[in-house]
C-alpha cells in the first residue's frame, strides 16, 4: 500500500500519494544555452519525462529561465546551492519548482525571502540532501555518512521550512550506496508525511547505474514509498527517462505498453529464438496497449507460458505455435513466427504496427 502523503503541485503535477509516480531528470546542457536547453527538455519530454530540472548556477543562467519557460510547457525545476538570489530571480521568472536546501543559504532573512517568494507564487521546495551535502554538524553527532545524519540533516531543512510555516515540501535523501539509500528513504518515511523523491544519487553508467536505481528505487516503491522519482546516470538523460519508465513498468505501476515475456533459451531450444525475442520487442515498442506478449524457446514451458500471455509463440523444431489467448490458433514454419505474431496482434487489437 502506498505511503500516506500530503500533495505538493509542481504547476499542474501533483506529487504525493493522491497521484501518479512521476518521473523526473536533469538537463544536462548549459542552461544559459536556451536553445541547447530547450531541445533537451522536449527531446526528454518525448521519452515520456514528467518534470525537468535545470542547473541554476549563477545570474545568467537565472534569467535564462524566463526564456526557456516561454519556449516549452514542461513543468521546471530550478536546481539552486547556496545562492539564494537565483532562486529570487528563478522564482520572479516562472519557474515551478525549488531545488535548494534552506539551510544552505545563508541568513535567516535571505531564507525568508527565499520562502516568502515561493509562498506567494505557490512554488515547492524539494530539498535534497545527499552524502556528499550532509552538515558536519550531523557527520560529528552521528559518526559519519549514515542513516541519521542523512535524515536528521533532510529535517532540518524541513523544519525551517515549518517555522516559516511553509509546507510544499518534497524531501530526498539520497546516497549512491543502495543499502544506505533505502534504509535512510524507509527512515523518513516513518518520520514526516511529505512526498518522496526517489533516486540513487550518482548510481554510474547506464548499464550499472539503471541496475542499482531499480533496485533501490523499485525497492522503496514496493514498499509503497515514493511520489516521483530520478534515475540518476552518467550518460544522456534520456536514457535515465527510459530506466525510470521501465522501473515504473516491472513493477506494474505503470502499464501504458506492451509487456514482453520472453525465456532465456536454452540447450532444448531449436529455433533461432534470440533475434526473435528483439524483433518482436522492437515491433511493438510503440504500441500503448496493456497487453502481454510471450516468445518462448519451447514446447516444455513455452506454451504454458504463452498461454497465460495474451499473445505468444512457443518455438518447436524448425517451427512454432502461435497463441492468443490461451488458445493455440496457428502453427507455422520458424521464419513466418514473428510476422505471424505480430498480424495476429495487429488483427485482434485493431492496431497498425
Ligand atoms: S522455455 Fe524452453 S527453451 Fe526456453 S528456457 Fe525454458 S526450457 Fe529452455
Amino acid at each position: 500500500m502506498r505511503r500516506k502523503t500530503r500533495s505538493v503541485y509542481c504547476r499542474d503535477i501533483g506529487i504525493g500519494s493522491e497521484h501518479r509516480i512521476t518521473v523526473q531528470s536533469m538537463t544536462n546542457t548549459d542552461t544559459r544555452d536556451v536553445k541547447a536547453t530547450v531541445h533537451q527538455i522536449n527531446k526528454l519530454k518525448e521519452a515520456g519525462c514528467d518534470i525537468v530540472r535545470i542547473a541554476v548556477l549563477d545570474i545568467e543562467a537565472a534569467k535564462a529561465v524566463k526564456k526557456i519557460k516561454e519556449l516549452t510547457d514542461m513543468p521546471l525545476v530550478a536546481d539552486i546551492h547556496y545562492d539564494y538570489r537565483l532562486a529570487i530571480q528563478s522564482v520572479k521568472n516562472g519557474i515551478d519548482k525549488l531545488r535548494i536546501n534552506p539551510g544552505n543559504i545563508g541568513s535567516k532573512e535571505k531564507t525568508i525571502e527565499v520562502i516568502k517568494a515561493c509562498k506567494d507564487r505557490n512554488i515547492p521546495i524539494r530539498i535534497g540532501v545527499n552524502s556528499g551535502s550532509v552538515k558536519k554538524e550531523f557527520l560529528e553527532k552521528y559518526g559519519g555518512v549514515n542513516v541519521s545524519s542523512l535524515v536528521e540533516s533532510a529535517l532540518e531543512h524541513v523544519s525551517i521550512l515549518e517555522k516559516n510555516n511553509f509546507y510544499d515540501t518534497v524531501v530526498a535523501v539520497k546516497s549512491s550506496d543502495v543499502n544506505l539509500c533505502v534504509n535512510a528513504y524507509r527512515e523518513i518515511a516513518k518520520r514526516t508525511d511529505y512526498p518522496l523523491h526517489l533516486g540513487v544519487t550518482e548510481a554510474g553508467t547506464i548499464y550499472k547505474g539503471t541496475i542499482k536505481s531499480a533496485i533501490g528505487i523499485g525497492s522503496l516503491l514496493i514498499d509503497g514509498i515514493g511520489d516521483t522519482i530520478r534515475v540518476s546516470l552518467t550518460g544522456d538523460p534520456i536514457e535515465e527517462v527510459k530506466a525510470g519508465k521501465e522501473i515504473l513498468r516491472s513493477i506494474g505501476i505503470l502499464n501504458d505498453r506492451v509487456k514482453i515475456v520472453s525465456c532465456p533459451t536454452c540447450g532444448r531450444t531449436q529455433i533461432d529464438m534470440v533475434p526473435m525475442a528483439m524483433l518482436v520487442e522492437e515491433r511493438l515498442k510503440r504500441l500503448k496497449k496493456p497487453i502481454k506478449v510471450a516468445v518462448m524457446g519451447c514446447s516444455v514451458n513455452g506454451p504454458g507460458e504463452a498461454r497465460e500471455a495474451d499473445y505468444g509463440l512457443a518455438g518447436g523444431k524448425g517451427e512454432g505455435l502461435i497463441f492468443k489467448k490461451g488458445e493455440i490458433i496457428k502453427k507455422v514454419k520458424e521464419e513466418y513466427l514473428v510476422e505471424e505474431l505480430i498480424k495476429t496482434i495487429k488483427e485482434h487489437e485493431g492496431v497498425n504496427i
